[in-house]
């Protein structure tokens, strides 16, 4: 999914597209940019390269089909970035501190830009957080149902926010309101992109405001 996914309206159809065709799919007409009704915008990929974020949750695909694009039924796998967007993730050989393998995957935000001493200390907290006996498979295996990547990612989570006095995350809430959200958000844009690729556009009746999903908020702490 190397392309940007472009959107112009014209004649009451929003068309979706690699480039601006010729002419209207719908109506014909030629199609230069005076005549459209508005400039196309570009639809921001979903997928971003974790190794160029701090501090975000991340949800890659699991590293047995790194090769795979999204489907939507994949194995997920999870986890967190440092501030200088080495990916630590937890698998049967404990916490692995990536540097590649992660160039396409859904970044979260955890800390709020503003948050200045709690980035100062996220590295370090990372580290720690990693090299306790929780995660060492000398002293806990790990398990595909209940001690997984998942696992890592949410209880770090929750030592950051008891750290602020703050109570913790069930894992139905951080599943149900942090993965499945944007995992949809996947879905949509790999179908959408399938489409074009195939057809060349995707063309909907026009709709009024309101139909944009609402943006990520900068950070969770
Ligand atoms: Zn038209």
């Amino acid at each position: 999914m190397d392309l940007n996914v472009i959107r112009l309206s014209h004649c009451q159809k929003e068309i979706f597209c690699f480039s601006v065709p010729e002419e209207c799919p719908s109506c014909g007409e030629e199609l230069r940019g005076s005549r459209l009704q508005e400039a196309p915008v570009s639809l921001p990929s979903p997928l971003s390269n974790a190794h160029k974020t701090s501090s975000c949750l991340l949800v890659a695909p699991a590293h047995d089909n790194h090769s795979r694009e999204f489907d939507g039924t994949s194995d997920l796998h999870t986890g967190i970035s440092n501030t200088s967007g080495v990916v630590y993730n937890y698998t049967h050989g404990g916490v692995g501190r990536d540097q590649t393998g992660w160039e396409r995957c859904v970044s979260i935000p955890l800390v709020r830009p503003d948050m200045f001493h709690l980035l100062a200390q996220w590295d370090q907290y990372l580290d720690r957080f990693s090299d306790g006996p929780m995660w060492d498979p000398a002293w806990h295996r790990f398990d595909e149902e209940h001690h997984n990547c998942f696992t890592f990612c949410l209880q770090f989570i929750n030592s950051v926010l008891a750290a602020q006095g703050r109570s913790s995350l069930s894992r139905e809430t951080f599943t149900h309101s942090f993965i499945l959200p944007r995992m949809r958000r996947v879905t949509k844009y790999t179908t959408l992109y399938q489409h074009i690729q195939k057809h060349r556009y995707y063309m909907v009746d026009r709709q009024e405001d309101g139909q944009e999903d609402t943006p990520d908020k900068p950070g969770f702490f």
